[in-house]
């Protein structure tokens, strides 16, 4: 199965912007587990302007694009360093891959990507891709992570998108305020009442990203690939996901990328 996991801050940092090393050590053994167990894995991780502001001592997430760019080009390095020290750990040998959105809108670069991609996986490589925080300015940005991480799946042709953050799905609440909140196991439409969920003032908490979460899964479902929103700080449900059993959230994809039809076109680099 070809997979997409997309990994929030929230998982990979404290709030003080130093390392979450529990989450990563255990993200990073469950996905060379996966790759051992021969599945093809991408992964979309965030991270960069957090870590660099803890690496930097920086008081807080800079406001301003000059100290947020570099903020990413340092986080961006230890994020890279961790990765490549941990996933050699298990003989694995990772890629960066660093995107603005004028890349996915560019065809030429898009496919470019789809082929360096298909090419790292068939040497076995496992793709670690973020947003070029140090150039993407406003104009030219994807925004967020969730968004980047359903346009490579769709480009990748992925089977599935998991979307690994600080909740354990979506809820028909606020959790952490409403008792009676509930876990939705599974959406097969995003339709209007769902989209409320995500966007209800006050509730910052439960829906703390949500509305890019579920933009993200409405790409991800018109491009034939499930999604599932789950807690990253229990990596280990990436077992049960993957084999299709009940975790987190799952939203259904309209139809596979088969029974859609066509196959991509392909352009080779020169
Ligand atoms: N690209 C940003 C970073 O690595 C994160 C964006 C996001 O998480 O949505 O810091």
């Amino acid at each position: 199965m070809k997979v997409v996991v997309k990994v929030g801050t929230s998982t990979l940092a404290y709030a003080t912007g130093r390392m979450n090393i529990r989450h990563v050590e255990a993200l990073v053994k469950v996905l060379s587990d996966l790759k051992n167990e021969g599945h093809e894995l991408i992964l979309v991780s965030s991270g960069a302007i957090g870590m660099g502001v803890g690496k930097l001592n920086l008081p807080g997430r800079p406001e301003d694009m000059p100290t947020k760019q570099a903020a990413a080009a340092v986080g961006q390095c230890e994020l890279m360093y961790a990765y490549d020290e941990l996933f050699s750990r298990y003989n694995h040998t990772v890629a960066q891959l660093l995107l603005t959105g004028a890349d996915i809108d560019h065809q030429e670069r898009r496919h470019n990507f789809e082929n360096t991609v298909r090419r790292l996986l068939e040497l076995g490589a496992l793709p670690i891709v973020n947003e070029n925080d140090t150039v993407a300015t406003a104009e030219i940005c994807v925004g967020d992570n969730d968004t980047l991480g359903a346009v490579v799946a769709c480009s990748v042709g992925a089977d599935l998108l998991v979307v690994l953050t600080d909740m354990d799905g979506l809820y028909t609440a606020d959790p952490r305020r409403d008792a009676e909140a509930r876990l939705i196991p599974l959406v097969e439409e995003i339709t209007p009442d769902i989209e409320s969920l995500a966007g209800r003032p006050g509730s910052a908490l439960a829906t703390g990203g949500m509305a890019t979460k579920l933009k993200a899964a409405q790409m991800a479902m018109q491009g034939g690939c499930d999604m599932v929103i789950a807690n990253g700080a229990r990596p280990e449900l990436l077992y049960d996901i993957v084999a299709g059993r009940p975790a987190g959230t799952r939203f259904v994809a309209r139809a596979k990328p088969s029974e859609a039809g066509g196959q991509r076109e392909r352009r080779t680099k020169s």
